[in-house]
């Protein structure tokens, strides 16, 4: 039973939900029974789709417009990692049964400023209440030019890798919230809190990467993990080197405290940056490339041939320290051999 102040599903798409499609005449107001889309000849759809649920992948009682901001940036770092350029998006909710119009006010005033920052419409999408907790699901679909996309699977033997950014932070981030680095300085904190709050989706460089990497992923797995997903769809081995790999101050202040972490960003996920590879001969454009978006891109290791040396197939991740050793990580801690 619905409280009487709140719209109702007809009402409630609308209030919130119609103002987002303005622009894309293919989402029809909304008001149709499906959106009906007409790409630009010659591209290609690259199409994702990612599903939050309070308790499980944020927590519950999050600011809305954080949420909004989430669900739509896990969507968008994909797309970035397929180099393609966002176009528009469906959105499917189920409220909670004590659902609050608030709710929905801040959640899609946050989708609108989304959307403006990265140039994409609402189309279509559900609205239903259920018993559980808030449930959504977002489908976001890009557009590429034909074979202009980012795969996994184009790294080379003697491509470098690189990683956008900083890593570690939204990890770090969470652990902060969760009260699980003590000492930290508020400054840091802040910083961390908010890289995990508002992950920042690369869509500009995944769209540059285009005709300079050979291979592309988004760093949602871990670091070493996902590079290990590039190597296996490549058939290459990979190699990081430890001490090449960029953390923000705010992290090393939290490495500083408790040296273990830097185990957990190895290994941890959610930063949502790019991990890609590229031939040596695109290191000038790459450089250019970053300080034209004002972006660190790292070059953190290499990949070579896989299956040879240790014979058990591509795939394999190396990490390296400063001295050359060979850094092997258990589930609560990391040795050197
Ligand atoms: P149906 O009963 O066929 O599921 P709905 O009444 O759910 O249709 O949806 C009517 C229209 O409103 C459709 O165009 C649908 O895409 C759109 N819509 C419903 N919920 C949302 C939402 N949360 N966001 C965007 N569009 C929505
Ligand atoms: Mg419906």
């Amino acid at each position: 039973m619905g409280n009487a102040k709140r719209p109702d599903e007809f009402e409630l798409i609308a209030r919130f939900f119609a103002p987002l499609a303005e622009g894309e005449t293919g989402a029809l107001g909304l008001q149709d029974d499906a959106a009906l889309l007409s790409p630009e000849p010659g591209k290609r759809l690259i199409v994702t789709t990612d599903t939050l649920s309070a308790g499980v992948h944020f927590p519950v009682g999050e600011a809305p417009g954080d949420t909004a901001a989430r669900l739509l940036g896990v969507n968008l770092s994909d797309l970035a990692a397929m180099g393609a350029r966002p176009w528009v998006y469906t959105l499917s909710l189920c409220l909670p049964e004590d659902w609050q119009p608030s709710f929905l006010e801040e959640f899609a005033a946050e989708l609108g400023r989304q959307q403006e920052t990265h140039g994409l419409r609402l189309v279509g999408g559900d609205t239903v209440a259920g018993k559980g907790p808030l449930t959504l699901t977002l489908t976001v679909i890009g557009t590429v030019d034909k074979g202009g996309e980012l795969r996994r699977s184009g790294a080379q033997a003697g491509d470098q890798v690189y990683l956008s950014g900083t890593l570690g932070d939204g990890t770090l981030g969470l652990r902060v919230m969760q009260g699980e680095i003590d000492g930290l300085d508020r400054k840091h904190a802040e910083e961390l809190l908010a890289r995990y709050r508002r992950p920042r989706p690369r869509v500009q460089l995944g769209l540059r990467l285009a005709g300079l990497a050979t291979a592309a992923i988004d760093v949602s797995d871990g670091l070493v993990a996902d590079l290990g997903h590039v190597a296996e769809a490549s058939g290459q081995d990979a190699v990081i080197e430890a001490g090449r790999v960029p953390y923000s101050d705010a992290a090393r202040a939290a490495f500083a405290l408790e040296p273990e972490l830097m185990e957990t960003v190895l290994t941890g996920g959610d930063d949502y940056e790019l991990l890609f590879t590229a031939p040596p001969s695109t290191a000038d454009d790459i450089e250019g490339l970053s300080k034209e978006l004002d972006l660190a891109l790292t070059r953190i290791g290499h990949m070579h041939g896989g299956g040879g040396a240790d014979g058990d197939g591509a795939g394999d991740v190396r990490v390296i320290d400063d001295d050359g050793r060979e850094m092997t990580f258990a589930e609560a801690g990391y040795r050197h051999f």
